[in-house]
């Protein structure tokens, strides 16, 4: 079971029939959001049609589309313009704004659709000899460049080879707790197919509708839920992967020492040592019971040292999802435009008598055993007041718990209105969490605020560890029509070179890709990167596999 690629928009979020839900105060939404922006009125700027973008010339000859149907089948053999168009480039803002442009600079030639391994193999032969760049795309909602369509400069043409018409879950071993699953299989089938055996993997990245078991693996995510279920490489057993050297698979044995773990080799390659086939995932029992309840702190600072006091104490929560003061109050305010309360407009009154204002929101998941999620939960208050928590119930948690898949389909309307809107992750140590913060924020903010335009910077702790956490940034400004991609790479560029200089990683879950290659180096040291390259090189020697990715662009 997947979406049909024709129910999905080619040059945005989500399916057709869905959108952000403002129940009916559109011109209040909107004027909300201008007024953030410090701007009487957001220009109207629409996405050109289909119709009207163009698309480089298609390079694929009648040969290898026929080579490629005798090793697939016709019917997954594409060069239409939608076909291409979709597969262009994956969804980050920076694609967006390609994908917006009317005139797309990059596109496959051809897409096809394999239904199992030994396609995958064959693909990669005909790719091989024909000379074709080879990019695996699974649910294609890559933030970093990952599925760009483009090859090298030796490239015949590019094949994006999409994953998901292999979309079965193979077995499972209810034994063990482990399941083989077809790379290309989404987030929803996936659970939905475990729950029916009563188990979940439990990885759910706020892009679970729209991606892929593969390309979870491949970008090396976390879900929401990381802190119960872990993150895509602690879920992983063993693997299959196609290369144009073979298949090259991984073994199931629990904590091998037989040397280094080639698992974790393929977490994170993105596509440029083969395509992952199907995987071997770690399951659990579907929770008996789920509580989303909510904390306040009075600063960031305040909050952050409880999340670090709740993962180090070992407490169950599954998710810990700390926002810093502008978050907290945007989202409210947001909120609030869309469905105005006076309940919470006093709510609001009587926390800023107490010392609440400016304040943090936590947001806290426990799910489980009924009687671990109530032991849990009492834990968890325990620690969170100690640190200076308020508690407030379950009403926020519910009402976020219900829409957090449905905030990127509010990214569309906001590029319709001539506003950007841009994410980025990393991760660092507790003990250098601040400072990470406060320099990426500047970096951010002080970009924009050069050219004059007001940014909204907004900030939270998505995913905790023993020894340190992540930090996500979303930032909000006035694109500037004339050079949007420029100003994009501007901010871009400000805040990775931030994030190195601080100590934090160019990424904590959103994968290298094209945007952050540059700044592997940084992070790996020229040896590890070469290690990287020549691991590469064993199983791509040509350099076939998704080109321009992952390794910085020497190699
Ligand atoms: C709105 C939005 C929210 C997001 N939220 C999160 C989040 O909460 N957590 C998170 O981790 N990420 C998040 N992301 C980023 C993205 O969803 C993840 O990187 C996700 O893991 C990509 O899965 P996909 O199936 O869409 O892969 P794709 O985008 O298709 O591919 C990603 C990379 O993996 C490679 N790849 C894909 N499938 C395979 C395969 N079978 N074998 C080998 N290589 C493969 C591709 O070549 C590419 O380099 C978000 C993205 C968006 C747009």
């Amino acid at each position: 079971m997947r979406d049909r690629r024709d129910e999905l928009r080619w040059n945005g979020w989500g399916r057709l029939d869905r959108g952000f839900e403002t129940k009916g105060r559109d011109a209040a939404v909107w004027a909300f959001v201008a007024d953030a922006l410090g701007t009487a009125r957001l220009p109207s700027t629409p996405a050109p049609s289909l119709e009207d973008t163009t698309l480089p010339a298609c390079r694929a000859g009648a040969g290898l589309l026929d080579a490629l149907a005798r090793a697939t089948d016709a019917r997954r053999v594409h060069t239409s313009t939608w076909e291409r168009a979709f597969h262009a480039h994956g969804r980050s803002y920076h694609d967006l704004l390609r994908l917006r442009s009317g005139a797309l600079e990059h596109a496959p030639d051809v897409v096809v659709y394999p239904t199992s391994r030994d396609e995958v193999l064959a693909v990669l032969r005909i790719a091989e000899d024909a000379r074709l760049a080879v990019v695996p795309f699974g649910g294609g909602s890559s933030v970093v460049g990952g599925v760009e369509a483009r090859g090298g400069p030796a490239h015949a043409a590019v094949l994006t080879l999409d994953t998901t018409e292999m979309n079965r879950v193979l077995e499972v071993d209810g034994v063990s707790r482990t399941a083989t699953i077809e790379a290309g299989i989404y987030g929803p089938a996936l659970e939905e197919a475990l729950a029916q055996r009563g188990f979940l993997l439990g990885h759910h990245p706020q892009s679970f509708e729209h991606s892929t078991l593969g390309g979870w693996i491949a970008a090396r995510g976390a879900g929401q839920l990381s802190n119960r279920y872990g993150t895509a490489d602690a879920m992983l057993v063993a693997a299959r992967i196609a290369t144009p050297r073979g298949l090259l698979e991984t073994r199931a044995f629990p904590a091998s020492a037989a040397g280094p773990n080639l698992n974790q080799l393929l977490c994170g390659s993105e596509g440029t040592m083969g395509v992952i086939t199907d995987a071997t995932v770690r399951l659990h029992p579907l929770p008996e019971a789920r509580r989303v309840f909510a904390f306040l702190f009075k600063g960031f600072d305040e909050g952050v040292n409880a999340v670090r006091a709740l993962v180090q104490e070992g407490t169950g929560a599954a998710m810990m999802r700390l926002s810093d003061t502008e978050e907290t109050r945007f989202f409210g305010a947001f909120r609030r435009v869309i469905e105005p309360s006076r309940v919470h407009e006093l709510a609001e009154g009587a926390l800023g008598v107490a010392g609440y204002d400016p304040k943090c929101v936590l947001m806290v998941c426990v799910e489980g055993a009924t009687d671990d999620v109530a032991r849990e939960v009492a834990r968890i208050r325990a620690v969170a007041k100690s640190r200076g928590g308020l508690y407030v119930g379950e009403g926020p948690g519910k009402s976020w718990w219900k829409r957090r898949f449905e905030m990127p389909y509010l990214r569309d309307p906001m590029l319709d209105r001539g506003v950007g809107v841009d994410t980025l992750e990393t991760a660092t140590e507790w003990s250098n969490v601040s400072r990470l913060y406060e320099a990426v924020r500047l970096a951010i903010r002080s970009t924009l605020e050069a050219e004059g335009r007001r940014a909204v910077v907004l900030a939270h702790i998505s995913h905790s560890y023993h020894d340190g956490a992540s930090l996500y940034f979303t930032f909000l400004f006035l694109r500037d029509l004339a050079r949007e991609v420029e100003q994009w790479r501007a901010v871009k560029d400000a805040a990775s070179r931030a994030i190195v200089l601080h100590g934090g990683t160019i990424s904590h879950h959103h994968g290298v890709g094209v945007d952050h290659a540059p700044y592997l180096d940084d992070e790996k040291g020229l040896l590890g990167v070469d290690v990287l390259a020549q691991a590469r090189k064993a199983l791509d020697p040509r350099g076939n596999m998704n080109p321009g990715k992952l390794l910085p662009p020497r190699r």
